[in-house]
């Protein structure tokens, strides 16, 4: 399958230069020149890769990164155009997966894509093989359906145990309301923000009651959800 790569950058010069080249490796291209119409077109169109500058027109690429990882895992290349940047970008951990500086070749930027792809395809390898999640001390089996806190087994419904599941998959990482309902209902039913929080409660109520009061899940103001 082909792969779509949104190139989100205002100097046409250099939009068209990585555009020829993805091409010229068989990806997709898109390209937007404005910060304003990012959110929108990623939703719609779910690309697989996006690069992304940090100087934009419109909303900046370090809000639009953040933007897109409260509903997306799309892989994020930011680019700056100074070196020094990164560092600093580093350290805000906006959930982007490399970074690159100006000026880079087009050769540079299809072997970081590559790279990513490779990680991703590790990973998806290991997360199949893997039978059981842990952090901390909280525990899930994916082959019997088990969660525990310390070894005492708790009684979720199936809902809690997918939610439990999704937020274990990266703990630290602030999922919307809106991936986790995806990640708990296999139809793409339109259910409230409200259903989501009843379900956050009950599971949080479930885990605070087995380890003796401690807050496993953290709400983070309208965002969304977050284990640690
Ligand atoms: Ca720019």
């Amino acid at each position: 399958m082909t792969e779509r790569v949104l190139i989100v950058e205002d100097e046409a010069k250099i939009a068209l230069l990585l555009r020829d080249y993805l091409r010229a490796d068989s990806f997709d291209v898109d390209i937007l020149d404005h910060g304003d119409v990012v959110v929108e077109f990623v939703r719609a169109n779910q690309p697989d890769f996006i690069l992304l500058d940090l100087m934009l027109p419109g909303t900046s690429g370090l809000d639009l990164c953040r933007e897109i990882r409260a509903f997306s895992d799309v892989p994020i290349i930011m680019i700056t155009a100074r070196v020094e940047e990164i560092d600093r970008l580093l350290g805000l951990e906006l959930g982007a997966d490399d970074y690159i500086c100006k000026p880079f070749s087009p050769r540079e930027v299809i072997a970081r894509i590559r790279a990513i792809q490779r990680r991703m395809r590790r990973k998806i390898d290991t997360e199949a093989s893997a039978t059981v999640l842990s952090y901390l001390g909280l525990r899930i089996d994916l082959e019997r359906f088990e969660a525990r806190v310390d070894n005492a087994l708790l009684d979720l419904t199936p809902l809690e145990w997918r939610l439990l599941h999704k937020l274990m998959s990266k703990p630290g990482r602030v999922y919307s309301r809106e991936v986790l309902m995806n990640a708990i209902y296999d139809d793409n039913r339109i259910v409230s923000d409200r259903t989501i929080d009843t379900h956050i409660k009950n599971l949080r109520n479930k885990l605070k009651a087995a380890d003796a009061g401690s807050e496993w899940i953290t709400s983070v103001y309208g965002v969304g959800y977050k284990l640690d």
